[in-house]
């Protein structure tokens, strides 16, 4: 019988995390899920609301009258607030800074665990983010780090926002980027850190396609 196993997928800021994900799932037959982006959503909507991260009161009553969903519409997956498509306004350069503030609120945190446990615990699911294979699930079955320099995620990034339409130069970017690994790496709660058993990838140098088959022969090996 073959195992249907969580895999976890960590790292910082613009490693390829995404992309990854997306191509590795496809190929095994799993679900997808961005942790990242239910942070982004959770800044969208506290951003919207005018809502700051230190208000614990105001903060604690968004979330709960929050409602994340994935979805795809035609075909391209989609992240639903409350039912409304958030999809490009969680990916602001200005939303992205947010969310790390955010990310770095423990009821925040614990808010979206609950969730992200209950969406993966039957397993198939292959779960990118920060802190999924430290805090959200220490026993997953497979564990990736994925890493790259920061001027090579700084150019990767900015290369997507441009696509984007998005203005911005690639000194911000790299900036930008830099300056959420700080957050990410240095908060209290959940800070991001490799798991001592994860599999450490440095895409650097690697195609995204090498970066994919290596992951895909690690799960078909622990699969079987
Ligand atoms: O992965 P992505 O860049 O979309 O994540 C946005 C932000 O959400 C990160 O910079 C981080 O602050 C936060 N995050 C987190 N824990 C996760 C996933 C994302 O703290 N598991």
């Amino acid at each position: 019988m073959m195992r249907k196993l969580i895999v976890a997928i960590d790292g910082p800021s613009g490693a390829g995390k995404s992309s990854v994900t997306r191509a590795l799932a496809e190929r095994v037959g799993y679900t997808q899920i961005d942790t990242g982006a239910m942070f982004r959503v959770v800044a969208l909507m506290a951003h919207r609301n005018g809502v700051n991260p230190d208000d614990e009161n105001a903060l604690a009553e968004l979330c709960a009258g929050l409602d994340i969903g994935f979805d795809l519409i035609a075909g391209a997956p989609v992240v639903l607030a409350n039912g409304e498509d958030v999809s490009s306004q969680i990916r602001s350069p200005e939303i992205s800074l947010l969310t790390s503030k955010f990310a770095a609120i423990p009821l925040v945190r614990i808010y979206l665990l609950a969730i992200q446990r209950k969406m993966g615990e039957q397993g198939g699911v292959v779960l990118e983010g920060r802190d999924i294979g430290t805090v959200v699930f220490p026993n997953a079955d497979l564990k990736f780090f994925l890493t790259a320099s920061a001027e090579e995620r700084g150019r990767r990034r900015f290369a997507e926002l441009v696509a984007k339409g998005v203005q911005v130069t690639l000194e911000q970017t790299v900036a930008e980027v830099v300056q959420r690994d700080e957050q990410d790496m240095n908060r209290k709660s959940a800070p991001l850190m490799r798991a001592a058993d994860a599999i450490e990838i440095d895409s650097t140098g690697l195609s995204p396609e090498e970066v994919i088959s290596l992951m895909e022969s690690h799960v078909r090996q622990r699969e079987s």
